[in-house]
């Protein structure tokens, strides 16, 4: 028996492609994508306007299958996590940050992260595979779902950050899909400005995304000099700060109300003397920015530490006085473990990861 096509992983285009090739009107296209990510219906026999003819032909060709949720742990805070388990016996991430009337969710990307940068969990953790574009999305028809059956539940995912586990960047067809299913008025109708992506500088995707599609963007900048950041971030060695910076400059052209998110791991005795914030100021001056300085959290293994609350708003401070914008973020979810750069998910099958990595490389390169 041939394999059922998953649609909960086609955007409007790929739905409208399958449709035309079943012999059917485009426009069927729009009446799933309700279905499937507004009404989460998943059993095409509940597709009252869709002819019983067309449900019946749906039904032995294509299947709504997503992934199963492992644990579902809520904060104190109201940061809610899901573990999500993958076909392949891995399971990936996914964090909801409630505060004030918004509503973010964390997406991964990725089982794991091929970038080995060494303040990060998830990049300790080695890579296994890119997540494909029904995984990335069912992240927040998953999330959706809970936070809808939830009796106190008035609450609703109104913003998307690709900053969970995984290089966006390194994914790219498969987080594009997602991206125009989680912006399409008939999926998510989440505009571009609450859908931010964050690569740590992968500077041609970055040119790329700018002409496929428009969201926010955030760079993990994390230091001021090519040296540190070579050490930290290790693709910095193919795209220095420099190269990352004019990449930023080429992203908000012609786009007059857009800035650039540029993270910053406060990581003590690292990167977060005064001398740091004065090389920060200097290369960002030409660059419509806002700041984000993120305390680090640490993980098992790792022998960074935070900066000190004192030294953190010292900086801050700084940054402000010289004109830039910059806040703190706010750490939540600590008692599940579920904060920038912890998410760790269960990364196995690492045994070809030379192999994987040097894959990876090819398309880095491209
Ligand atoms: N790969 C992408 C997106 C995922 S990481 C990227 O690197 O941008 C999301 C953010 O968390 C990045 O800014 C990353 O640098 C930061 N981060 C990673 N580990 C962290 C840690 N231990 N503490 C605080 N932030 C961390
Ligand atoms: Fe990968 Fe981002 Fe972690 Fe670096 S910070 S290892 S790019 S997930």
């Amino acid at each position: 028996m041939t394999e059922r096509t998953n649609l909960l992983g086609l955007d409007l285009q790929g739905l409208e492609g399958f449709f035309v090739e079943l012999g059917e009107k485009p426009f069927r296209a729009r009446q799933l994508l309700q279905w499937i990510h507004k009404y989460r219906i998943v059993d095409f026999a509940e597709m009252t306007n869709l002819s019983k003819v067309l449900r019946e032909k749906l039904e032995n060709v294509a299947e709504i299958r997503l992934p199963e949720v492992m644990h579902e742990h809520i904060s104190v805070d109201g940061t809610r996590k899901w573990i999500i388990k993958l076909s392949c016996g891995n399971a990936i991430e996914t964090v909801y940050i409630p505060e004030g009337g918004r509503g973010t969710l964390c997406v991964s990307s990725q089982v794991g992260c091929a970038l080995t940068c060494t303040f990060c969990s998830t990049g300790q953790q080695g890579f296994n595979r890119n997540l494909d574009a029904a995984e990335i999305i069912a992240q927040l028809w998953i999330a959706n779902q809970a936070l809808d059956k939830d009796p106190k539940g008035n609450r609703v995912v109104t913003n998307v950050v690709m900053m969970g586990m995984g290089e966006p960047l390194a994914n790219y067809a498969n987080v594009i899909t997602a991206m125009n299913l989680m912006r399409d008025d008939f999926g998510y109708g989440i505009s571009w400005r609450r859908l931010t992506l964050s690569t740590s500088g992968m500077v041609p995707m970055i040119d790329k995304l700018r002409e496929d599609c428009h969201v926010s963007l955030a760079i993990s900048l994390h230091a001021a000099n090519d040296k540190l950041r070579d050490e930290i971030i290790p693709l910095n060695k193919k795209y220095p700060i420099a190269e990352l910076l004019a990449a930023c400059k080429r992203y908000v052209v012609g786009q007059q109300r857009r800035h650039i998110t540029v993270e910053y791991v406060m990581l003590e005795g690292i990167n977060d003397s005064m001398t740091d914030a004065k090389d920060l100021v200097r290369i960002l001056k030409d660059l419509p920015t806002k700041i984000n300085l993120i305390p680090f959290n640490p993980f098992p293994g790792t022998s960074y530490k935070c900066s000190s609350r004192n030294k953190i708003v010292r900086f801050q401070q700084y940054l402000i006085d010289q004109g830039l914008v910059a806040t703190i973020r706010k750490t939540r979810g600590d008692d599940i473990v579920a904060a920038c750069g912890q998410l760790a998910g269960d990364v196995q099958d690492k045994t070809r990861r030379t192999e994987r990595l040097a894959q990876q490389e090819v398309v880095f390169h491209q």
